[in-house]
């Protein structure tokens, strides 16, 4: 087989056969096909696509490129939820300690953010102590005994992935329905969860800019595990605002605990409910979602969440003091007041803009190995719909340097003179 032959199949809008893919995937994981050439053979794939059964094989030639995960040995319930990013997303901090509070396990292999504000395992370190590097053995064991770990991918899970992931962010190549779809679900199938349920984030920032992007995106997925056993729902999730109010790592984890003490923004509540609700359900757990979200809500109101979060954190060398006492995480040096200069309804507050003011202030990395400081990044103190004054405080911003610009911030607002509905946090 000859890439040359593979790469000019794909130009002409070809149909790559499994042995074309496999073959592919294979050399190029082995360091036989260089990155020229896989670059080529991307930008083929971004312009011409692949039909699901394409997708489905180069999903399943990631997989299995490196350790697959059986976690069968402890449950056949295991659920998995993964979201396709987003500004002030912190929805596994919370999903996973609810969800194994009521008896569900769950075994969650998090990714670090490059670009914008950070990952899961970003925020999860802001607690000091908190080990996000457990063997692939001790994983097991702790979802096993406590029923929940939350833990950084290892390197050894779909590596192929790992390594066309980072090229396609170097050639512009990450904006295809069918690569992100096979990227995703290569991870999620590699870590052995038999139920999964897909985050799809969809607005501005987001990858998915529009509802049809996103739909077409769920689609592929739910075939992608079909056909490879796992059950597996999406939902597609609005990120034409930040979700909740707090944006940054340590910002974002003292906001996840104060949800699961019972303090719940709207916006987050509803798509913790829906996804949580969803989570049940797949995992065949419960099949009544309005029910499931009440066991939701009752996990959070008697404080089993709350206390199987301290768990989660104590199994994994945390200190949970400073989950007890929210008030010990360490603060930038800097807290500053945003106001508005305008006075009217709050019409568009544009994540993708407030995610790059907080990379700007430290909270996500430019690049790969950028360290991250994790107490920076803004809180919002007003959402779409809300009125304001001129003067009235719009965000908080907590930084280590007080010299900074906020045109980035500025320019994210957009105000109107006509009331302004809140958008919907669930879009399908
Ligand atoms: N997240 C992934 O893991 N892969 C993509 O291609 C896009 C988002």
């Amino acid at each position: 087989m000859n890439i040359v032959n593979i790469i000019d199949k794909k130009r002409l809008n070809g149909e790559l056969t499994k042995e074309e893919i496999d073959f592919f995937i294979n050399e190029y994981t082995q360091g036989n096909i260089p990155d020229y050439q896989a670059s080529s053979l991307l930008m083929a794939i971004c312009i011409n696509g692949m039909n699901s059964r394409e997708t489905v094989d180069f999903t399943m030639a990631m997989a299995n490129s490196g350790e697959t995960l059986d976690l069968s040995d402890i449950s056949e319930d295991i659920v998995d939820k993964h979201s396709t990013g987003g500004v002030g997303d912190k929805v596994t901090l919370i999903l996973a300690p609810i969800i194994a509070s009521l008896g569900i396990p769950v075994a969650k292999m998090s990714g670090r953010g490059l670009g914008i504000t950070g990952g899961t395992i970003d925020k999860l370190e802001s607690i000091p102590g908190y080990n996000v590097y457990l063997s692939t053995e001790q994983f097991k064991e702790n979802v096993k005994k406590y029923g929940v770990s939350v833990i950084a991918q290892t390197g050894d899970l779909a590596p192929a992935d790992k390594k066309l992931y980072a090229l396609r962010d170097v050639t512009a190549t990450v904006q295809s329905i069918p690569l992100i779809a096979s990227s995703i679900m290569s991870k999620k199938i590699a870590a052995g969860a038999k139920h999964i349920v897909l985050d799809i984030t969809c607005g501005k920032g987001a990858f998915m800019k529009d509802l049809n992007m996103a739909r077409d995106l769920a689609n592929i997925m739910t075939e992608i595990g079909r056909l490879s056993n796992r059950n597996t729902k999406c939902v597609i999730t609005s990120m034409d605002q930040p979700l909740g109010f707090a944006i940054g790592n340590t910002l974002e984890i003292i906001e996840a605990i104060n949800f699961l003490k019972g303090d719940m923004p709207k916006d987050l509540k509803e798509v913790i409910l829906e996804l949580g609700s969803q989570m049940i359900k797949t995992s065949r757990n419960g099949d009544n979602i309005e029910e499931n979200k009440r066991r939701i809500l009752d996990a959070v109101e008697s404080g089993i969440a709350f206390e199987k979060f301290k768990t989660l954190v104590s199994a994994q060398g945390g200190d949970v003091s400073y989950v007890e006492d929210v008030s010990k995480f360490e603060k930038a040096k800097y807290v500053l007041e945003f106001k508005s200069k305008t006075s009217g309804y709050i019409e568009e507050i544009d994540s993708h803009a407030i995610g790059e003011f907080c990379m700007d202030l430290g909270a996500g990395r430019k690049k790969k190995d950028d360290d991250i400081n994790h107490k920076v990044g803004v809180i919002l103190k007003k959402k779409i719909g809300d009125y304001v004054e001129v003067g009235d405080v719009l965000a908080v911003i907590h930084t280590d340097d007080d010299n900074i610009s906020i045109d980035k911030l500025e320019n994210a607002y957009r105000f109107s003179n006509e009331s302004v509905e809140e958008p919907k946090a669930i879009l399908g």
